[in-house]
């Protein structure tokens, strides 16, 4: 059986123009010869491409050959190769190069027409699918997928794959405007006056180290990456990153994809972040109704690490020092569930002094020394800081819980951070 892939072109100034794009001539007797394969795919897809592109550009320099105050058509200077970039394959064309009408009193004596259609020689898909794809995985891997699926260029590979998503970024990266340490949204009276916000936002905020490619001689080649995702209660959630030290525009950055959620002046924003320092300053002064909170799964998760160490303790009689340590943990746990910081940090210093009288009442009784002892008066310590340089950001959770408001980024929402930092 024949089958004959036509175009048929209309347009208003001629007659309809048919062109044949492809012909194929197959048998029907095993599976693989139903339906159309994928080369044949991609050669129709190039072939009516190019059919496309060609009438389209056509059409594009007719009416501006004539100049327009004596419509007198323009004499040719020559023409030079220009190749377009499409998902659907390359189109070489002859771009042309036209001389200016005397009557224009031009500062240029020739210009070429299609330069102002053609502001890249890419098509913004074919950068778009890139970009996606490298974001996903890598370089060579984009170039083999595109060449799967799609009559890409053949000579893609992960070079050119990188230029082009690394021309993309420095775009992107242009647009994004100057960095701007504070966002005070006008005076108290504009912010009055603005238009009534929808539902709060609350926006996720963790950092982590990333082992880089490099090491540097003298350091360790690790990169902090700060991850995020904003969360509407209407609407779709966004996902963002930044490489600390590196991106100077951070506060910025993050600005930006608040404001293509469209907050508005009064908007409430939650500010949930896992307590790092370089985490704590990135959001300050980039809202005016914003709350900075500590989220709630990072102090459970800090609390469930220091009774796992205590239950390595010796000794599991009911009222032992190990029973003891584990019942303070809890009430510190209780206490910051209901943002009580100062009784969580008596507690604290209540519980390091008694594993301290553990070690000592060890020692004084002969008893060989636990080495987790020490890793928990530590621990603890490390925790106190945590918990005091955070103090600020320690609400009642007890209430929030209440309330129905969040205090913590569920466990899907951390997913996607996290997989995020994997990924890369
Ligand atoms: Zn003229």
């Amino acid at each position: 059986m024949k089958f004959t892939i036509q175009v048929l072109i209309e347009t208003a100034e001629s007659l309809p123009l048919t062109l044949p794009i492809q012909t194929i001539d197959r048998p029907c007797e095993s599976i693989e010869e139903v339906g159309l394969q994928i080369a044949e795919a991609k050669s129709i897809l190039k072939g009516l491409q190019e059919n496309v592109v060609r009438q389209q550009l056509a059409e594009f320099l007719a009416p501006k050959r004539l100049c327009p105050h004596c419509q007198r058509s323009r004499a040719t200077k020559g023409y030079h190769p220009l190749r377009f970039r499409s998902a659907y394959g390359d189109v070489s064309l002859r771009s042309p190069r036209w001389h200016r009408c005397e009557c224009e009193h031009s500062t240029q004596a020739t210009y070429c027409p299609l330069s102002d259609l053609l502001t890249s020689h890419t098509a913004p898909e074919l950068d778009f699918l890139l970009a996606k794809w490298a974001a996903h995985s890598s370089f060579s891997a984009v170039a083999e997928l595109l060449q799967d699926v799609l009559p890409v260029d053949p000579g893609l590979h992960q070079e050119t794959v990188r230029q082009h998503v690394m021309a993309t970024a420095d775009r992107l990266e242009a647009e994004i405007g100057p960095e701007q340490f504070m966002y005070d949204g006008g005076c108290q009276s504009d912010i009055e006056a603005s238009p009534e916000p929808g539902p709060p936002i609350t926006v996720g905020l963790d950092g982590g180290y990333i082992r880089g490619r490099d090491r540097p001689p003298g350091g360790t080649g690790c990169f902090e990456v700060i991850a995020g995702k904003s969360i509407p209660e209407e609407g779709v959630a966004k996902v963002f990153a930044l490489v600390r030290r590196v991106d100077k525009k951070p506060k910025r950055r993050l600005r930006n994809v608040l404001e293509s959620q469209g907050i508005l002046p009064r908007q409430q924003i939650t500010f949930l972040s896992d307590g790092g320092d370089t985490v704590r300053e990135l959001p300050a002064f980039l809202h005016p109704r914003s709350e900075h909170i500590l989220d709630w799964f990072h102090i459970g998760m800090r609390i469930e690490q220091l009774m796992q160490t205590a239950r390595g303790l010796r000794s599991a009689d009911a009222g032992s020092p190990k029973e003891q340590i584990l019942k303070e943990l809890a009430r510190v746990k209780w206490f910051l569930w209901h943002g009580n910081v100062v009784r969580a940090d008596d507690t604290l210093s209540n519980l390091i002094d008694e594993v301290d009288g553990v070690r000592e009442e060890d020692r004084e009784a002969g008893r060989p020394p636990q080495l987790v002892l020490k890793k928990l008066s530590r621990a603890l310590d490390e925790f106190g800081t945590y918990i005091d340089n955070n103090a600020d950001a320690i609400t009642n959770y007890g209430e929030r819980y209440r309330c129905g408001e969040r205090s913590r980024l569920g466990s899907s929402n951390r997913r996607s951070i996290s997989s995020w930092r994997s990924a890369s």
